[in-house]
């Protein structure tokens, strides 16, 4: 099959098998070519392992620290006819890197929020490690299905009053505007349910009952504040305010349980979950413009090695006032939000490439899917099929 980018609005339909090879090698490749953590966790499992943020954890657990992984995701394989999801096809290839270099590397492929894939991972951890030292809570999850069957779903609204503001059309790429409704009651009780922390310290009552952590475990989950320039769509809106549960089960996890729990608030970066949300996208291309003019750009996995090299593993682990660890720290720079205001203001249709790294915006785009890599051939018939080694098992 020659596999073509399908793209409708914010999101690819297909992925390319090789592409995303070619990205996850290029990930374990920047890790490799940082220092080894020799202190660095040994057994990790990854909730959320297959893509953005949660697969750089995962690469940089295993190639940074020489970990063995447990990954869980919910990824679509291919039938044949359509693709497979990008993280079905990440997995795979992260499984085979992992295998050559001698790593264990396990994945799960199920709904995180069940009573049976906590029961899975525990007797998986049970049989394997005996226990884990670190858990990252890395989910980007449109629905939650509760314990009750209920089904609750997650908004990008604001709260308060409507809000309007430029925004990028990223079918055309146009600056426009954009208004954003206020989310009723309920909207907003379900983003906390399906973003907040409550899943997460499921997981980490059900691993602690189980006996499967460690008792120097770490725990992380990941969360994002933002400039004022967003904060009513972001940091004030519905995902902000599930940001803010996340914070405190983060330190009712702390007082509740033997383990260190931590929020890592990281930078703003295009991936499958925040290309969704309306408005970031034109804040998330000045971004990239200024902070690659004053090289102080990061991806995924520059961050999330920063964190476990310069934060998490290096001495005492370094958090702000709120306890929280911040590798937002260079985007929320003076140095960068003062241009990136004046640029806010500036930016329209007839000069957004002057003001936008709308290039850099759709390459990441198109490397989340496999494509865009002037190294993979796109022309050549490839197969679709690809297994994850441990899911045979
Ligand atoms: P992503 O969409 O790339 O990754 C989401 C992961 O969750 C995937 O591995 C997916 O398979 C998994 N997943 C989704 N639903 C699942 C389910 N029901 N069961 C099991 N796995 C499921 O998203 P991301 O941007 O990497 O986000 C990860 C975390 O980082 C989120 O908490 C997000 O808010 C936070 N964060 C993101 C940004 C950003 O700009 N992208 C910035 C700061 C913090």
């Amino acid at each position: 099959m020659i596999i073509e980018p399908k793209v409708r609005e914010y999101i690819c339909t297909t992925a390319h098998p090789k592409g995303c090879e070619e990205s996850v090698r290029r990930q374990i490749a920047y890790v490799k070519s940082q220092k080894k953590m020799e202190n660095g966790p040994k057994r990790v499992l990854i909730i959320g392992a297959s893509t953005g943020y949660g697969l750089a954890s995962r690469i940089t657990a295993s190639f940074g620290c020489g970990a063995a992984t447990l990954g869980i995701m919910f990824e679509r394989p291919s039938n044949g006819k359509r693709t497979a999801t990008a993280g079905w096809y990440n997995t795979a290839a992260f499984e085979k890197f992992a295998k050559e270099e001698g790593l264990y590397a396990k994945s799960l492929n199920g709904d995180a929020f069940s009573a049976e894939m906590k029961e899975k991972v525990i007797e998986t951890i049970k049989n394997d490690w005996g226990k884990a030292d670190m858990v990252i809570y890395s989910l980007a999850a449109p629905r939650r299905t509760d314990k009750d069957g209920t089904v609750y779903t997650s908004s990008l609204k604001t709260t308060g009053d409507a809000f309007t503001e430029k925004s990028l059309d990223l079918k055309n790429n146009t600056v426009g505007e954009k208004t954003i409704e206020p989310a009723t009651e309920e909207e907003l009780k379900g983003t906390i349910k399906v973003m907040g922390g409550e899943d997460w310290e499921d997981w980490i009552h059900a691993l602690t009952e189980a006996d499967v952590l460690t008792e120097d475990a770490v725990t992380i989950a990941y969360s994002y504040i933002g400039p004022e320039l967003t904060y009513p769509i972001y940091y004030n809106g519905t995902i902000g305010n599930a940001k803010k549960h996340l914070t405190e089960s983060a330190k009712r996890i702390g007082k509740n349980y033997p383990v260190q729990a931590y929020v890592s608030v990281n930078k703003g970066l295009v991936t499958q979950a925040s290309a969704a949300i309306p408005i970031v996208p034109l804040y998330f291309t000045i971004l990239y413009k200024v902070m690659k003019e004053q090289n102080v750009h990061e991806g995924c996995i520059e961050q999330i090695a920063r964190l476990f090299e310069d934060r998490l593993y290096n001495g005492s682990v370094k958090t702000d006032e709120e306890g929280m660890i911040r590798i937002d720290d260079w985007e929320l720079d003076e140095k960068v939000q003062s241009e990136v205001r004046k640029a806010w203001k500036e930016v329209t249709t007839e000069n957004m490439k002057q003001y936008c790294d709308i290039d850099g915006y759709w390459d990441d785009f198109y490397h989340m899917f496999g494509f865009n890599y002037d190294n993979v051939d796109y022309q050549e018939d490839v197969d679709p099929m690809v297994e994850i080694p441990s899911l045979q098992a």
